[in-house]
């Protein structure tokens, strides 16, 4: 069992009045962690470290906070072993999504290490003769991040090291399901000489996640937000900044389609499709949860796929290498056995897999997929998967838009203008065409649209996300005033 401690202004911690919280193993229900559960004076007291870290971290050149930078993801990757130790005890996950995960996260810190330098500006014409006109770039404060569980080190590293490398000092709010694998991050960046206060670290009960947030939030310094998790919270979180003017990126739920068009390599889609639904059991906010292919190409392709499918290893991620692990929790299972029930009784088609007992969840294929059954809508973010045959490329890109998300998507076709053009048509922040839906680099503007949310992370768009543009002027020559 692990039993963590919070950060605040470079000190371990536990809750104010001394309460914890346990983090139960979805399979054995055995105690993986216990936590503080943080107050919302705690939370307060946090944000505070990182205010009095700022100006000192925001006045730091450029190489110096690169070095740390690039110091900390070697402490990350120093750790692979611990995190997947953590992740298997904490939500279930395999090795191999932990390993990727920490890759990921490595790249993530290194990436922020490089933009250190592009935190610039530019010099804007100015119609006042003598006026040196300048947009300049900023660190904006203290910045919150509040991080999932499913990606557990790539979102976590994700929440903070862009607003690090911009100069702006950081509150990390883990999540419930994982409080140790959030805290080896906090390892790693303390291990990697990051000065005191600059990165801070929270855990908090579940029943009092709204209180800390709302405390956070409503704190002067916090000038910025960041929120990966589902788009009911992020709604919820989207109102407490909203009242507090502060600014969010929210990165929410998913469903993404894709598409198998007539003309498709079909070993090349099977093989993106079975990564994309089934890579961390399809709890990836990217998987694959619509699978929309051309009639007259389905029986081949479905078939191919069930193959695939059925030959994916699964089982308990501590005994050994496995490609599904468990699922998060019951609840997760339930969900779907509901989704299978409903889709069955209208109609749709068991491929293989089926319902599940519990949280080790069969790789499941339903067919016949229409718009009158729950799973065609709703996010399983779990191993079963949606098949729904149209006729033509405009039905396709039809069925691709009717869906209230919008984060990721993808097109196979062997004809690439084809699939150009198809990939700009689909109502999503990510499109690839050829490739999964699950693909994230540290530098790409990853983010999405409709209810999928709003902002980016990656590259310029995360420096213009987590900096404050201001207007600066030099007067170089007299100025003419009319009176
Ligand atoms: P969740 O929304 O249930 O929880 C996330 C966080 O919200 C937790 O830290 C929790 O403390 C906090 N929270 C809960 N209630 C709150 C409240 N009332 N006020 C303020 N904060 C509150 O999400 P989850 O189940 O941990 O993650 C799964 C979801 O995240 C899926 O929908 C998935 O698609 C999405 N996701 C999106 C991305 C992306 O980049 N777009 C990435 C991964 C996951």
């Amino acid at each position: 069992m692990n039993q963590i401690q919070m950060l605040m202004g470079g000190e371990r911690r536990p809750a104010s009045n001394g309460a914890t919280f346990e983090r139960r193993n979805p399979l054995d229900g055995g105690v993986a962690t216990r936590a503080p559960a943080a107050t919302a004076e705690d939370a307060v007291a946090a944000v505070q470290a990182a205010a009095d870290a700022f100006p000192a971290w925001a006045a730091l050149g450029p190489g110096e906070r690169r070095a740390l930078l690039m110091k900390a993801a070697d402490a990350l990757e120093s750790r692979t072993e611990a995190f997947a130790t953590a992740m298997a005890g904490e939500t279930g996950a395999s090795g191999l999504w932990a390993g990727f995960n920490v890759h990921l996260a490595a790249d993530m810190l290194r990436e922020a290490a490089a933009i250190t330098t592009l935190v610039g500006g530019e010099v804007i014409p100015s119609n006042v003769p003598g006026s040196l006109a300048m947009g300049v770039r900023q660190p904006a404060g203290v910045v919150l991040g509040i991080a999932p569980w499913n990606a557990p080190v790539i979102l976590g590293v994700r929440a903070v090291a862009t607003p690090l490398a911009c100069g702006n000092t950081v509150v990390l709010k883990g999540s419930e399901l994982c409080p140790a694998t959030h805290g080896l991050i906090i390892d790693a960046l303390q291990d990697a000489g990051l000065p005191a206060g600059v990165v801070n670290f929270i855990t908090n009960a579940p029943a009092d996640a709204g209180a800390v947030v709302e405390a956070m939030v409503a704190h002067p310094a916090v000038r910025r937000v960041n929120f990966t998790g589902s788009t009911r919270v992020g709604r919820i979180i989207a109102h407490t900044c909203a009242e507090h003017l502060k600014q969010v990126v929210l990165e929410l739920g998913g469903k993404a389609p894709l598409l198998v068009l007539d003309d498709a390599d079909l070993d090349a889609a099977v093989n993106g499709t079975i990564f994309g639904a089934f890579a961390n059991s399809g709890q990836i906010c990217m998987s694959t949860e619509r699978i929309v292919v051309d009639e007259s190409i389905a029986d081949d392709f479905v078939a191919r796929l069930a193959a695939r499918a059925q030959a994916l290893p699964l089982g308990d991620p501590r005994q050994g290498p496995v490609v599904l692990g468990s699922v998060v929790d019951q609840a997760t299972v339930e969900h779907c056995n509901a989704l299978i029930d409903d889709a069955l009784a209208k109609g749709a088609r068991l491929v293989c897999g089926g319902k599940a007992e519990n949280t080790l969840m069969a790789a499941t294929l339903l067919d016949g997929v229409t718009a009158d059954m729950r799973i065609y809508h709703e996010e399983t973010f779990a191993p079963v998967k949606a098949i729904v045959r149209v006729q033509g490329e405009e039905a396709a890109v039809a069925c691709a838009n009717d869906n209230a998300f919008g984060l990721s998507s993808a097109v196979f076709t062997k004809d690439t203008a084809r699939g150009w053009r198809v990939a700009n048509r689909i109502q999503a922040g990510i499109c690839h065409v050829n490739g999964p839906t699950v693909h994230d680099e540290a530098h790409m503007p990853f983010g999405g649209v409709k209810d999928s949310g709003y902002g980016r992370f990656g590259g310029r768009a995360g420096i213009d996300a987590f900096t404050e543009l201001r207007w600066i002027t030099l007067q170089t020559a007299p100025r003419h005033y009319p009176f």
